[in-house]
């Protein structure tokens, strides 16, 4: 890892793509770029949780709950990012947890599964045997007894299609996804707009049962919260900017 001053203001910003870089084979490259938009939104939101962000954690932590199969599908970014985080919410739920690539390879699945073991949970998602209906071959991949099973999916940084096909398939999708403009935002039943590791620890302290339960939630009108927040943000630094 190259060397980064600690007093580099934008010092978090850059180990955590640095973090990204160092993993190598593991991360695809279109992970990089989907890091690269995530980290777009989060300027426009102030890098902070929203009070939008609040009451979808506290949304997810109810379905997560009172899930009978709760299933936690993790990715490159998101098992090299926030492993332990991960490993203790699937702790707390109790949930299995799945490596489940859009770009699928022997390699990368058994290589971010050794990290999650590395984090004190034993992952799915070696030896899939089970297809996601409506998507192409590899992407469909992944075990019956998570994925294809779960009536509950946590879905940190997904793919528009995969998360539309999760929810053709009965499934309660739960998102974690910084663009809420993007087709997994609109298509998941709670969608947390908020940066992965920054709401990991929160989603935890709700499942904990240390924050209340949110019951009457809606998605469509929270994401428009968001977006309200974010166009307000803008509105008020412009003025700031132009002072300068
Ligand atoms: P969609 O297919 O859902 O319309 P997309 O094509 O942008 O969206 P991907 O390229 O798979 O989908 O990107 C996944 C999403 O993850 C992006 O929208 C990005 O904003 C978000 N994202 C990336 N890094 C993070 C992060 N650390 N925390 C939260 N969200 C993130």
């Amino acid at each position: 890892m190259g060397r980064i001053p600690k007093d580099h203001p934008r010092y978090q910003s850059l180990i955590t793509r640095e973090k990204l870089v160092a993993a190598g084979e593991l991360i695809a490259g279109a992970g990089l770029i989907a890091h690269g938009r995530g980290e777009a939104f989060d300027y426009l939101l102030g890098e902070r949780t929203t009070g939008p962000a609040h009451r979808a954690i506290n949304a997810a932590a109810g379905l997560l709950c009172n899930a009978k199969r709760p299933v936690i599908s993790a990715n490159g970014n998101t098992i090299v990012l926030a492993a332990p985080a991960i490993a203790e919410l699937a702790i707390v739920i109790p949930a299995r947890v799945e490596v489940n690539l859009f770009h699928r390879s022997p390699m990368r699945v058994a290589g971010l599964a050794a990290i999650l073991r590395k984090a004190g949970i034993e992952p799915l998602g070696e030896k899939p045997n089970f297809h996601i209906p409506g998507l192409a071959s590899e992407r469909a991949k992944c075990c019956r007894t998570g994925i294809g099973e779960a009536d509950v999916v946590l879905v940190p940084l997904e793919d528009g299609d995969r998360c539309q096909a999760l929810v053709n398939l009965g499934k309660q999708v739960i998102a974690i996804d910084l663009n809420p403009l993007s087709r997994t935002a609109r298509t998941a039943h709670v969608t947390i707009v908020d940066e992965l590791t920054r709401c990991l620890p929160l989603l935890i302290t709700a499942v904990s049962g240390k924050a209340s339960i949110e019951n009457e939630f809606d998605n469509e009108k929270n994401l428009a919260k968001v977006m309200k927040l974010m166009c307000v943000r803008l509105e008020t630094i412009q003025p700031m900017l132009k002072d300068e």
